[in-house]
Order: structure tokens, then C-alpha cells, then sequence
């Protein structure tokens, strides 16, 4: 099998450019993520991607049509201190080679290989491999891209700044009717279900299916 679309896709990844010292690609990652947030999940991170057709594929086909997606049951503060928890880990995590186990194209680049690149990893390497890329694809009939909002260290560190973004997705309350079809259309979870609709702006990562969803043109992206 030919891997160069592999190898072209790395380069414009966040771990490996900053890995590479690829300043045009980091900058361009800075500018997009400081314009539209997190578009980088939805368009650039192939581990992303996957998440989204995996769900895409399997609720397409009438397993689970209407799932509803939430973020884990507790509390901004709690939600925080395990997301940046991760990034710590993560962070330390370098110092002992070990970074590639948590970095989104790491996981996605390294399941490739052992699953259809042919490389002959040992066999009890390929089943970890195997369970935590199964892992992240069934969490998402739970919590939706659960790695991405509560886990990913990159997605985290993205979200420190996506909640600045100058153009995110918001609503509009005067149009809003509370009916929540957006609350249940959002992929990251990450719209409340309550009167207020907060979005948290840190986990989105605009990939407008709220809008989409909502009947009323209360949800734009301004
Ligand atoms: S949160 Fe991480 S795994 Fe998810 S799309 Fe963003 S970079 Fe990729
Ligand atoms: S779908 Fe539209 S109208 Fe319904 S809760 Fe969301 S923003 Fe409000
Ligand atoms: S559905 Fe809307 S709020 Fe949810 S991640 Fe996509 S753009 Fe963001």
C-alpha cells in the first residue's frame, strides 16, 4: 500500500509540525484556531475525522438514529482539571518517548500501520493498539467524541484559545425556543441543555451541525 497521503497528512498536523519546527504550519494552526476555534478537529485531525464517520456511519444505517450526546456529568471546574490533567501528562509524557499515545495523528498514524500498513509490530503492542483505538470509536455511542472534549491534550490546548475565536457558532436567545434539537446534534456535547444554552466555545469545534439542526435560525456563526 502506498503511505504518502499518510506521510503528506502528518505534515500539517500540530504535535508533528511543532516536532519539526514547521513554523509556516504552526502559525497557519495559530490563525485558523484565533479566527474559527477548533476547525482543526473537524478538518485537519484525522483521528477527529474518524470519530465523526464512524458515529456518521453507524447512525446512518439506523444503529442508535438518534443518539444524544452530553458531556460527563460533572462540573466545568472537575471538566477542566481532567482535561488539563491529560495535558500535563502529556506534556511529561515526552520526556519519556511516550508522547505518541496520547498525540491524535500518533494514535491514527500507528493504527494504520499496525492494522494495514503491513509493519509487524509484536503481537500484545497491536492489541494495545487495538483497544485504545476501539476504545475512542465506542466511547462515541456514549459521550459522543468523549476523547476529544474530556481527553485529547491537543483539543485542550486548542480549546484554551478557541474560546476567543473571533467567529464561533452562537445563539441568538430571542429566537431560540428551547426545543434542544441542537443540544442533541452537537457532536461534542457541548451545548447546555438548559434555559441559558451556554456553548462552551473551548470544546466546540465548529463543525455547525447545531445550526443545521435548528429550525428556528437561532444558531449562527458570527
Ligand atoms: S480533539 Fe484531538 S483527536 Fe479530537 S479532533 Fe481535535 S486534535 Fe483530533
Ligand atoms: S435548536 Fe435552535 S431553537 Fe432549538 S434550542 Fe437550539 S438554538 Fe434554540
Ligand atoms: S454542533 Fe455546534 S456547538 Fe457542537 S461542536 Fe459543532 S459547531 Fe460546536
Amino acid at each position: 500500500m502506498n503511505w504518502t497521503w499518510l506521510e503528506i497528512w502528518s505534515k500539517i498536523q500540530l504535535v508533528p509540525a511543532i516536532g519539526a519546527g514547521a513554523v509556516v504550519v504552526l502559525v497557519a494552526i495559530a490563525v485558523s484556531v484565533a479566527l474559527f476555534g477548533r476547525l482543526y478537529c473537524t478538518v485537519v485531525c484525522p483521528l477527529g475525522i474518524l470519530q465523526w464517520l464512524f458515529r456518521f456511519v453507524f447512525t446512518g444505517c439506523g444503529f442508535r438514529r438518534k443518539p444524544l450526546p452530553r458531556p460527563l456529568a460533572v462540573s466545568p471546574r472537575v471538566l477542566w482539571t481532567i482535561r488539563l490533567g491529560f495535558l500535563a501528562l502529556f506534556a511529561a509524557s515526552a520526556s519519556f518517548g511516550l508522547v505518541a499515545w496520547l498525540a491524535p495523528y500518533g494514535i491514527f498514524g500507528r493504527t494504520a500501520l499496525a492494522f494495514f500498513g503491513g509493519v509487524p509490530f509484536p503481537a500484545v503492542l497491536k492489541a494495545v493498539i487495538g483497544v485504545q483505538i476501539a476504545f475512542i470509536l465506542l466511547m462515541t455511542f456514549w459521550r459522543s467524541r468523549f476523547w476529544c472534549n474530556t481527553v485529547c491534550p491537543v483539543g485542550t490546548f486548542l480549546g484554551l484559545f478557541s474560546r476567543f475565536a473571533v467567529f464561533r457558532v452562537r445563539i441568538d436567545k430571542a429566537k431560540c425556543v428551547n426545543c434542544n434539537q441542537c443540544v442533541r446534534a452537537c457532536q461534542n456535547g457541548c451545548i447546555s441543555p438548559d434555559k441559558d444554552k451556554k456553548i462552551d466555545h473551548s470544546r466546540c469545534v465548529t463543525c455547525f451541525g447545531c445550526a443545521r439542526s435548528c429550525k428556528k435560525g437561532a444558531l449562527t456563526w458570527r
